[in-house]
């Protein structure tokens, strides 16, 4: 493969879309070398074919306030690649989604699913629907009129949605509640589901899980342990309640969490209880996580701040893409961190990445350290199909299987000459090979 002709045409083809050429850039320099020593994929043009995601869907959707005022949105879902399953991704409502959050997110998506050895492809939608503020009615109007259109295009077999920033239980509840009132069917088309009607036990705490569990892989590669660690978490979500939950029970001491605002410094740890007031700041749903400082006044709240320039030994951003740059890996490492683990979607940019990698920090792409989620997200579909549920026991010695499994296909592919484990080229070449062998099988379909 010609990776600067590769590059240009990336480049050319997807005008203002950074985020998509980022994530594309990121997977092509790594495979290179990969692709140029197997003739085969550029024999099937398979790097051409993986670029270029499979389906674009664009719709809009309006619905009425609390006001009576008419509001319009725009919904998306890219299906990216279909070769190993059904498309399968979140969905995600945030008021910066575009075309380009899309795109970068379906193409991730695709690698992701393929390292969970899960028979899923890579799809991702979502909305500019900023749900800030926003009454359950309008958020339960919003999702209604968002599955009236993305119903046609779904199902078991073709596509299965789930959640990601901005959709919880409560809004997979409310788009599930729209399909099955227009389809007439109670089946397994979106995951993250509720208990009682077809979640699976571990799926809510699985992404945090899923990045700690890989994290023990990196620390073992070290002959290093996590006990007593400082961490600092980004986020204050889901994702960074399930790793702070494990975190809390591996015995490492979170020091650090984040939300738009600023950030937490708690010296005292953020265990126990604090775990759990997490989560009632979020439900609050204000995006904000001042009042932690206010209820523990041992805690600083650093407004406008970022948890990285904090002193710990191993930073996880559990928020959004780009949310650690150069400058914020520059300060981790001057203090001292040795691990960094993206749990948030591209939560690194690319020159946080070669400069953590320059000074051989262990750095685990999100696509690997993250894929437990949509892991676990597949074994629900798999108990779905089986009309059968999984303990929590089964769920998580199932998860704990497929992140150790992801890291060691990374250390055999991305291990360098000199030992150092480079994990953003091992996932992303053991993500390829899955999607392109089986692309080639299937002939020129897509
Ligand atoms: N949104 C999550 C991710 O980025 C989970 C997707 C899913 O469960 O389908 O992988």
């Amino acid at each position: 493969m010609d990776l600067k002709k590769l590059i240009a045409d990336l480049e050319e083809k997807n005008p203002a879309q950074p985020l998509y050429i980022q994530a594309a850039k990121e997977v092509l320099e790594t495979i290179v070398d990969f692709v140029n020593e197997n003739p085969k994929y550029d024999k099937y043009a398979i790097v051409e074919r993986i670029l270029e995601p499979e389906r674009i869907l664009q719709f809009k959707v309006t619905w009425v306030d609390d006001s009576g005022k008419i509001q319009v949105n725009r919904g998306y879902r890219v299906q990216h690649n279909m070769a190993i399953g059904p498309y399968k991704g979140g969905i995600r409502f945030h008021k910066n989604v575009n075309q380009d959050t899309m795109k970068f997110l379906a193409f991730e998506q695709t690698f992701k699913n393929s390292l969970t050895t899960l028979p899923m492809g890579g799809g991702k939608g979502g909305s500019d629907f900023d749900p800030t503020g926003k009454s359950e009615g309008e958020v339960m109007r919003f999702c209604q009129s968002f599955m009236t259109e993305l119903q046609k295009h779904i199902g078991p077999e073709t596509d299965v949605p789930a959640g990601d920033i901005g959709v919880g239980a409560r809004e997979v509840g409310f788009m599930f509640g729209q399909y099955k009132r227009i389809r007439g069917e109670h089946v397994g088309v979106l995951t993250g589901k509720g208990l009682n009607w077809g979640g699976s036990l571990i799926r809510p705490e699985a992404t945090g899980f899923g990045s700690i569990y890989f994290l023990q892989g990196m620390l073992k590669a070290k002959n290093d342990t996590i006990a007593g660690k400082r961490v600092a978490l980004s986020g204050f979500g889901n994702v960074a309640w399930g790793a702070a939950l494990k975190l809390e029970e591996l015995g490492a001491k979170v020091v650090c969490i984040s939300g738009p605002d600023g950030y937490i410094l708690d010296e005292d740890g953020i265990a126990g209880e604090k775990i759990v007031y997490m989560t009632e700041l979020l439900a609050t749903r204000n995006n904000v996580l001042a009042p932690y400082a206010t209820k523990y006044p041992n805690a600083k709240f650093f407004a406008g701040k970022k948890p990285w320039e904090a002193k710990v030994d191993i930073a996880v951003p559990c928020a959004i893409q780009n949310e650690l740059n150069k400058e914020d890996a520059e300060k981790l490492v001057a203090n001292g961190c040795q691990y960094v683990v993206e749990t948030s979607n591209m939560g690194c940019t690319a020159d946080a990445i070669t400069f953590l990698q320059s000074k051989k920090i262990s750095f685990a792409p999100g696509k690997a350290a993250n894929a437990g989620g949509v892991a676990t997200s597949g074994l629900e579909m798999s108990q779905n199909s089986m009309k059968l549920s999984w303990t929590c026991e089964e769920v998580d010695e199932k998860l704990k299987g497929i992140m150790n499994n992801i890291h060691d296909n990374c250390v055999k592919y991305g291990t360098e000459k000199d030992g150092y484990i480079n994990y953003v080229k091992g996932a992303n070449i053991a993500g390829f090979i899955k999607v392109a062998d089986a692309m080639i099988d299937q002939g020129v379909a897509y």
